[in-house]
């Protein structure tokens, strides 16, 4: 309790002014003056001490013992100024000896000018000292720990400088604005994005100003600076942060995004998009777009005939399914990069064709076209492009000396008549399309409801096929081959039967071509060669069977490994097993195709020309490929009566004597065909008139019989 050695306030203090009268009174009124100073010094929320002019203390507080970590016992009143130095150095709370803090203190002690000075204590604390001189000698000392406010202060420094730090490196530009709404921050960043100086952009000024003089300037491209201000104010003060793009009249585009403050104010960053925006773009411009021509590709086309379509009052169009003939012919002869060529310029040329901007001309892919041609009066109007496009399109391109043809045929589904939405039209348009291709090339042919009706059984049909081979749906019947000579069965021809519980029995002539283009016909063909072996392998020796071929399955590859198996699996030797194929086979013109039917014919599989004559180039084929039959078609037969069909029968005959070719006529009904294929020395026939196509056990039975016969005689 240091306060208590005042003199005046000690217990003989007031023994001794205990008299009466004035002296009393005077007694008591320091007494209590003495009680209120002490507690005042005690309370104070610094340290307090005070020296006399002997340097020694007369007074201290228990701030002042706290704030050195001094001893009470030690630190009384009366203890000389330089023995409390030298008790701090004791206990290790000054950071220099008791003399060198002496030497700094004595200049305050001898001064008569109140002064301040700080000190350093050895844990790091910084004390703040108030030396005020007295008048009758001695000093008194305020000291206040100032560490914590130090420490506050240094941070915050550091604080500002990090601050400071990031705003310059921040690679946005941003502006910070009070709760006032003036501007507060603003990086360098954000001037180097405006190509600004800072003079333009001065603290203060309000977001309107801002927005007002970027625009004034012509950094950003003109805005309706009302309803901007009007909407960043909404949603900021709904606490929601807002972003959007900016564009600047140099091209480039910033990314401005504005978020709320915690107290009041807001911050807005800004970011150059421009590379981002432009490679997306182009990324977008690349999933619309077909690479090659450029033109809007699927995608884009849908989502254009979508918007159309959508919308109170639509009005009619017509959509394109636009194909072109003999491109793949183009290809094969001049090679694919005159075919891309070619593409580019039937692109423009489609472009060309059109009346309005607004009609769209897509690229599907291969030489698929589409085209939306809107806002059509009458059908008169498609009409009308349909007819400039077949014209436009199929003439020559002429290019480094080469001239190329091709031709167009046109599908086109109107709106809103065969369709109410973009899958429909399209659909209808290729229904359109195919139609009109099977029916000839360089044609357009408008939809209509019964191609639908067509094409929906043509489904069923494939659905039906699908599944018909796994459900044990197909059989095989047999027609016998006669050799014309000696009147004897030399071998049969497997032909497959689809017996459909929906269908009943279905053509051949209705199904394969089906099989063919879904792919099927290669299972399908794999199965009929399997089975007509093993069928064939329970025959005489000598008899030969004969299997149709599709081109898909000897393209398919694998057909030769298909044959070799089915030839090992019945044990019949590839000598008895003829292979028929059609023009379509050899008009392929890669070399698998003759490289498998030469690897199969040097096994000992005989290869036939099936249904010759039908074609455009029989007899050309026949110099590509050496084959071992030739099987005359039966149309030819049929008119075996008129003159010159027999004049062409008779000749494909001695060819086939001259190049030892056999020479097979099919659909022989009658003697009398018969008879003129005899004296014609045509080797062997096939028709209703030898034997209808039967079961296996049938034509089994008759074949052994036959050699019962021969055997016998
Ligand atoms: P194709 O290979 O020319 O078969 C001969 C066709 O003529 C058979 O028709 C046969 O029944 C028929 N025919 C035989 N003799 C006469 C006759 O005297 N008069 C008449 N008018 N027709 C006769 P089918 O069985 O309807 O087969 C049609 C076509 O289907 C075959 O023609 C062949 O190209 C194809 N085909 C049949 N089976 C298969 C097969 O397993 N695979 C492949 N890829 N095609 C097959
Ligand atoms: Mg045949
Ligand atoms: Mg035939």
């Amino acid at each position: 309790m240091p306060v208590s050695h005042l003199k005046a306030g000690s217990a003989a203090g007031r023994r001794k002014a205990s008299g009466t009268g004035p002296a009393r009174l005077i007694a008591e009124e320091l007494r209590a003056q003495n009680e209120r100073f002490s507690a005042a010094v005690e309370n104070m929320s610094h340290g307090l001490c005070m020296f006399d002019a002997d340097e020694r203390m007369i007074i201290c507080n228990r701030n002042y013992l706290d704030i050195f970590c001094l001893d009470a016992k030690v630190v009384k009143p009366g203890i000389r100024f330089f023995d409390i130095l030298q008790h701090s150095v004791d206990i290790q709370i000054a950071s220099q000896s008791a003399e060198e803090l002496y030497a700094i203190r004595k200049p305050y002690i001898d001064g008569a000018r109140p002064s301040t000075y700080e000190e350093t204590l050895s844990d790091g604390r910084v004390i703040v000292i108030s030396h005020r001189p007295l008048a009758v000698g001695g000093w008194v000392s305020i000291y206040e720990d100032e560490t914590a406010q130090r420490r506050a202060e240094v941070e915050l420094k550091e604080q500002h400088r990090l601050f400071d730090a990031a705003l310059a490196n921040m690679s946005q530009g941003l502006l910070m604005y009070s709760s006032e709404g003036r501007l507060i921050v603003r990086n360098q960043r954000f001037l180097d994005l405006c190509n600004g100086k800072a003079s333009d952009f001065a603290l203060g000024m309000t977001h309107r100003q801002m927005l007002e003089t970027l625009v004034r300037l012509g950094i950003f491209v003109p805005i309706d600076i009302d309803a901007e201000v009007a909407k960043t104010k909404a949603t900021l003060e709904a606490g929601q942060s807002r972003s959007s793009h900016r564009e600047l009249i140099d091209g480039r585009t910033l990314f401005v995004s504005r978020q709320p403050l915690a107290g009041g104010g807001w911050v807005a960053t800004f970011e150059d998009v421009t590379e981002r925006r432009r490679t997306e773009e182009r990324m977008t411009h690349l999933a619309h777009h077909d690479t090659l021509t450029n033109l809007p590709n699927r995608s884009m086309f849908r989502e254009r005939l979508d918007q159309a379509l959508t919308g109170p009052r639509v009005a009619p169009m017509a959509i394109f399914s636009v194909d072109l003939d003999r491109f793949k012919a183009v290809n094969d002869t001049f090679g694919h990069p005159a075919g891309d060529w070619l593409l580019k310029c039937v692109a423009e040329r489609l472009q060309l064709c059109l009346r309005s901007e607004n009609d769209v001309v897509a690229r599907f892919g291969g030489d698929e076209f589409a085209i939306a041609q809107f806002d059509i009066k009458c059908t008169a109007d498609a009409e009308k492009l349909a007819k400039r496009i077949v014209e436009v399109v199929g003439k020559p391109y002429r290019d480094k000396g080469r001239e190329m043809h091709v031709g167009v045929s046109l599908g086109i589904a109107l709106y809103p008549g065969d369709g109410a939405d973009a899958d429909t039209l399209l659909t209808n348009a290729d229904l359109a399309l195919y139609r009109g291709k099977s029916e000839g090339r360089n044609v357009y042919r408008f939809f209509e409801p019964d191609m639908d009706a067509t094409a929906r059984e043509r489904r069923a049909l494939e659905a039906d096929l699908d599944v018909a081979l796994s459900k044990r749906e197909f059989e095989l019947d047999f027609q016998p081959i006669l050799d014309i000579a000696s009147g004897e069965v030399v071998g049969a021809e497997a032909l497959m039967r689809w017996r459909s519980p929906a269908r009943g029995l279905v053509s051949p002539e209705n199904f394969i071509p089906v099989a063919e283009e879904t792919g099927l016909i290669v299972q399908l063909g794999d199965w009929a060669l399997r089975k007509a072996c093993s069928a064939a392998a329970g025959w005489p020796r000598d008899i030969r069977i004969a299997v149709n071929v599709s081109a898909a399955q000897v393209k398919s590859g694998g057909f030769a490994r298909s044959v070799i198996s089915a030839l090992a699996h019945s044990g019949l030797p590839a000598a008895r097993l003829e292979l028929e194929i059609t023009e379509t086979v050899m008009m392929d013109e890669s070399d698998t195709v003759l490289k498998t039917l030469s690897q199969l014919r040097g096994l000992g599989v005989r290869i036939a020309l099936d249904d010759f004559g039908t074609g455009y180039s029989s007899l050309g084929y026949l110099r590509r490929f050496p084959v071992d039959k030739i099987k005359i078609d039966r149309s030819f037969i049929h008119d075996l009566d008129r003159r010159d069909t027999a004049a062409i029968v008779r000749t494909v005959i001695g060819l086939g004597v001259e190049l030892g070719i056999t020479v097979t006529a099919e659909g022989v009904e009658t003697e009398a065909q018969l008879d003129m294929l005899r004296k014609a020395g045509c080797g062997e026939a096939q028709g209703y008139l030898i034997g209808m196509p039967a079961k296996a056990a049938d034509v089994t039975r008759l074949l052994h019989s036959q050699a019962l016969l021969r055997q016998s005689a």
